[in-house]
């Protein structure tokens, strides 16, 4: 391991941030890289020390490498099999405080120390401690294109740090503050930096978005096809909506972006076995109603329909459910046999409630319909249900002045059309990049996506 050669390239990188790493030396964050792991080796190529917590000795110096597997309350050594150590740091050799050489764990390298300590399982937690910038440099290509534009990616820097620092001790019950999914922010260590995103970070060093003074929850996403989402109309329980005064839908500037609309075809029977498998038991699939959008056109709720019932779903449900990119969906019809329905054209006995209809609204707006157990208003304005053989009114939905069209039984089909990729809440990354191309700088990016908030510097002032 020590005869690894370093090449000029990544000298050039580690020279580069230098500084970053110098600077936010006290500002911790503890990220769990491997987790539940029966065995791990850490290398260096430059060697390193194993320090036990516990006492503060250091019990192995000088190594190259060494494999670390669970005993029955901490840590074993390779070779040293009788003893145990509840919780072990290793630091990797430094020159003259600077640091040229990384531990390697799972064969993956990382800035900082690592920690092992045993599992509640039984297994072993490897944590990699390190400062939140290097910590940012591991996380802004692995969240961002690194080919975006220098400001886009130093908006992406900020909404990092600002993001680890929010939620410092998420993970505390495992011993750590973030992992290294999305479940947090994607963490790859040094194999993550690349020269564009560790200079984006080294630009904004220390620089985190507050409102009223506090961190905020930098939520982010990819595109939102034209306007961002209101937070409390994507993430709320029923009932209970709570409004972030930072996270308010926006006009957003991804209409070139690669997400910026799209179309999704199923079929019926595939819809039908999503939503199995989803745990959503109502029968075949028939059809959903878009019953509430937010500021943006996004799906509040939706009611999807099935031979056996249906099922209120929020709009982050129904992506979710269906796989798609965005929930800010209508639906465009299938293999539809367009048709108004007007006086000329019904037929009594054209509708039956086991067709499928969806209805366009006077603004144009659509929804899927089950005709089951619903009325129409005939001519004379006398109410007639839709029986199981027919019906007998026309013209149909006669008080909205609605067009209906009906899709035709052996239709198969269900087509999405859709808006952006993401939850829509907070910066669009899309948005940030046509914002870049156009000339406005991190600032301003990150001021347009989050309203009323504050860049502030929380980094050593030295
Ligand atoms: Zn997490």
């Amino acid at each position: 391991m020590r005869k690894r050669i370093i090449s000029s390239i990544v000298l050039l990188l580690l020279v580069l941030m230098l500084s970053v790493a110098a600077a936010s030396e006290s500002q911790l964050i503890r990220v769990g890289i491997l987790r539940e792991v029966s065995e791990v080796t850490i290398s260096a190529y430059d060697g390193f020390d194993i320090i036990d917590l516990q006492s503060g000795i250091t019990i192995a110096s000088d190594l190259d490498s060494m494999v670390l597997k669970p005993g029955y309350m901490g840590v074993r050594l390779a070779g040293e099999e009788d003893k145990e150590y509840f919780q072990v740091l290793l630091k990797p050799h430094m020159s003259d405080g600077i640091q040229l050489n990384y531990l390697e764990a799972g064969g993956k390298p990382y800035r900082g120390n690592i920690e092992v300590r045993h599992s509640t399982a039984g297994k072993l937690t490897v944590i990699n401690e390190l400062s939140v910038d290097e910590y940012v440099m591991g996380v802004v290509s692995k969240e961002m294109l690194a080919w975006f534009e220098p400001e886009a990616l130093k908006a992406q820097a900020v909404i990092a740090r600002t993001y680890g620092l929010h939620h410092l001790n998420k993970h505390a019950s495992e011993g750590f503050d973030v992992c290294v999914k999305t479940h947090c922010q994607v963490y790859d260590g040094v194999r993550a930096e690349t020269t564009a995103t560790n200079q984006a970070v080294e630009e904004t060093q220390g620089e985190v978005l507050t409102y009223n003074g506090q961190l905020i929850n930098a939520v982010f996403h990819s595109s939102s096809g034209d306007h961002t989402e209101n937070n409390e109309n994507v993430w709320f329980t029923k009932g209970s909506e709570w409004a972030q005064p930072y996270l308010r839908g926006v006009s957003d500037f991804d209409q070139d972006g690669k997400y910026a609309s799209w179309e999704k075809t199923f079929t019926l029977d595939e819809v039908t076995q999503m939503l199995t498998e989803k745990g959503l038991d109502i029968g075949e699939f028939e059809g959903i109603d878009m019953t509430e959008t937010g500021v943006s056109g996004q799906v509040k709720w939706a009611t999807i329909l099935g031979s056996r019932g249906e099922s209120e779903v929020t709009g982050e449900q129904l992506r979710s459910y269906l796989g798609l990119y965005s929930g800010k969906v209508e639906i465009a019809g299938g293999q539809v046999r367009e048709e108004m329905i007007t006086e000329e054209t019904v037929e009594a006995d054209k509708l039956r409630t086991r067709q499928r209809v969806v209805v366009l609204g006077a603004q144009g707006h659509q929804m899927g319909l089950s005709l089951e157990n619903r009325y129409v208003l005939g001519a004379g304005d006398e109410i007639h249900k839709i029986g199981t053989s027919r019906i007998f009114a026309y013209p149909f939905f006669k008080t909205t002045e609605e067009t209906i069209t009906v899709i035709d039984e052996d239709t198969d089909n269900i087509t999405f059309k859709g808006k952006g990729k993401g939850h829509g809440v907070g910066l669009s990354q899309w948005g940030a990049q046509a914002m870049a191309e156009l000339g406005y700088n991190y600032e301003e990016i990150l001021k347009h996506y989050y309203t009323g908030v504050e860049l502030e510097f929380v980094g050593d002032e030295d």
